[in-house]
């Protein structure tokens, strides 16, 4: 489709956040002094997922300070941000390649060279000393917020500390490269550091912008940086949903460039049977392999060869 999407929200200025005083552009710590956990906040891994933008310009306003360990606040793919345009917003993803697919021993050390790969570099000595991260995103669908983390219980137990959003969806993404949450580090079930992935909903829908402060407010919370009280007059949605999981087990790739979902799917949405038919990809019917199947980030706009949805089963 080359549909041009309504631009909501409107990117904050972050040229003023360059000098973080650390060494790293646009990385900005702040250490308490005291013995604690590192806690850090990313936005911009995709360049032109302003959500997190807006959420970070937010809790810089309010001057945080951790009591205890450190607190991070990054914003990452900066030079793909820099080519945002709202006119073109889907163009400013990645300059070379996708940040968030590479995070790979093979690849952080081997003798590759691109924008992305380069700033990797420089920001993987800092993921290497956080113990609890919360990188924000958006998606092309118009989905109901979601975090995502890998299949360790830790993670899961996090996103239920943090308590939103509703859904928490565990399990590989089905497409080649490591997430930044998959980095060695995050993926290790004998240490307790945790990694979150929020997708706050479609990129610039102006819901994303409330979703992705909810969740960097909750998640500040539940990391005790901030009390409750201090929590509690920022948050747009006092009382939550309940949480639901659902296990990632498969994904779905267009073979084809006229893959269709049989209705505009936005995502989350539960088959209760199997054999249910939710796309045709050129004339070949895809359906749900077993029942209550969830369907997850539906991609409307697909071509042969990219992922256009997960399957995942809800935990009972
Ligand atoms: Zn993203």
């Amino acid at each position: 489709m080359t549909d041009t999407p309504v631009v909501e929200l409107a990117a904050p200025d972050i040229a003023k956040y360059r000098d973080g005083g650390a060494g790293i552009p646009f990385v900005h710590t702040w250490d308490s002094g005291k013995p604690g956990r590192h806690v850090m906040i990313s936005a911009l891994t995709h360049g032109n997922e302003i959500c997190g933008a807006i959420a970070l310009d937010f809790l810089f306003c309010l001057n945080i300070r951790p009591s205890t360990g450190k607190l991070t606040f990054a914003f990452v793919n900066i030079d793909a941000h820099a080519l945002f345009d709202p006119k073109s917003p889907y163009a400013s993803r990645f300059v070379n390649e996708d940040f968030n697919r590479l995070w790979e021993e093979a690849r952080l050390e081997g003798p590759d060279d691109t924008v992305e790969l380069r700033r990797a570099r420089e920001l993987r000595p800092l993921f290497d000393t956080v113990d609890d991260l919360l990188d924000i995103h958006s998606m092309t669908s118009n989905s109901p917020p979601l975090v995502l983390v890998n299949a360790l219980e830790k993670h899961v137990a996090m996103a239920r500390r943090v308590a939103y959003p509703a859904y928490v969806v565990t399990g590989p993404v089905f497409a080649p490269g490591k997430r930044l949450i998959e980095y060695t580090p995050f993926d290790d079930p004998t240490n307790d550091k945790t990694a979150l992935l929020v997708e706050c909903g479609q990129h610039w829908a102006a819901a994303s912008g409330v979703a992705a402060k909810e969740t960097a407010v909750r998640f500040l919370a539940a990391t005790g940086v901030l009390t409750a009280e201090a929590a509690a007059p920022l948050l747009a949605w006092p009382s939550l949903a309940p949480q639901q999981v659902l296990d990632v087990t498969d994904g779905v790739t267009a073979e084809t460039d006229t893959f269709r979902f049989t209705q505009a799917y936005r995502g989350c949405e539960v088959f209760p049977k199997a054999g249910a038919v939710i796309a045709t990809d050129g004339g070949r019917e895809i359906t749900t392999p077993y029942d209550d199947c969830a369907l997850i980030m539906p991609n409307h706009r697909a071509r042969a060869g990219q992922r256009v949805a997960r399957l995942a089963r809800r935990r009972a």
